[in-house]
């Protein structure tokens, strides 16, 4: 068996000449927390939105359970049903229901029938707490909420992985652990995922491998107790000292 789900090799990427990642090399095991800290600019979301093939990478290689999806005949849809992510800006479409934005992935993507899409995003949407909003607008509902509805959306396409990236950082402090609690729930239950986040409290509880970016390359990762416990390069322990409260 496989043990590498992802498995990211000399990925690159430039906009025009301004080159934002440089060999980037890790592997993400199945059933695995993986988190990716580092400074603003840093390359976090272009890295993750190459994976999701929301951007072109310049050159490497991402193998998804051991296929290069940068080759042709990969279909991005199809694809992103299996590596779903979640975004910092939740991204529903605000003229659909919250139950309508949980079934059109299904729907559209998976060709699954209106009465399977529902019961299963049903059930999604009452694992985050969401069903008593089955009819309500995105505008309705809180960051937190929208936030909650835009995982149960992942989730409904029954994912093999799941990339986030900052999906705490547009809300309001007191409903941020609404979210991490379900994303703990996600962790605990072995759902494989990637996540970008500034939660340091979060990444050192939950993470089994930490990845921490600088300047478009992976500066050092380890197990949450080296990098948070035992920081090597001066750059990590920099950017820890700014970041973590004391
Ligand atoms: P992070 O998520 O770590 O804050 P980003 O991946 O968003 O970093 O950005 C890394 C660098 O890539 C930044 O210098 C940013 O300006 C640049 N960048 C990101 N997206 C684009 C784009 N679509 N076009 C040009 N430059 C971009
Ligand atoms: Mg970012």
């Amino acid at each position: 068996m496989r043990s590498n789900v992802i498995e990211v090799r000399h990925l690159s990427k430039a906009f025009g000449t301004n080159v934002v990642l440089k060999d980037i090399n890790f592997g993400v095991a199945r059933g695995s927390v993986t988190t990716v800290i580092g400074a603003s600019g840093s390359g976090k979301s272009t890295m993750l939105r190459c994976i999701n093939l929301l951007e072109k990478a310049t050159g490497g290689e991402i193998l998804y359970d051991g296929e290069n999806i940068l080759e042709k005949g990969v279909n991005p849809a199809e694809y992103r049903s299996k590596v779903g992510m979640v975004f910092q800006s939740f991204n529903l479409f605000d003229n659909m229901t919250v139950l309508e934005n949980c079934m059109i992935g299904m729907t559209k993507v998976l060709r699954i029938g209106k009465d399977e899409a529902r019961k299963n995003a049903m059930y999604y949407l009452e694992k985050v707490g969401m069903a008593p909003y089955i009819n309500a607008k995105p505008r309705q509902l809180s960051g937190g909420q929208k936030q909650r509805v835009a995982i149960a959306r992942a989730l409904a396409m029954e994912p093999d992985v799941l990339l986030f990236d900052e999906p705490t950082s547009a809300l309001d402090p007191q409903m941020v652990g609404e979210v991490l609690q379900i994303m703990r729930m996600l962790a605990r239950e072995g759902l494989t995922m990637i996540v970008v986040t500034h939660e340091m409290a979060f990444a050192r509880e939950v993470s089994n491998h930490v990845i921490f970016m600088a300047n478009g390359v992976i500066v050092e990762e380890g197990s949450p107790e080296d990098i948070f416990g035992n920081p090597k390069d001066s750059r990590t322990k920099e950017f820890l000292a700014r970041v973590i409260e004391r």
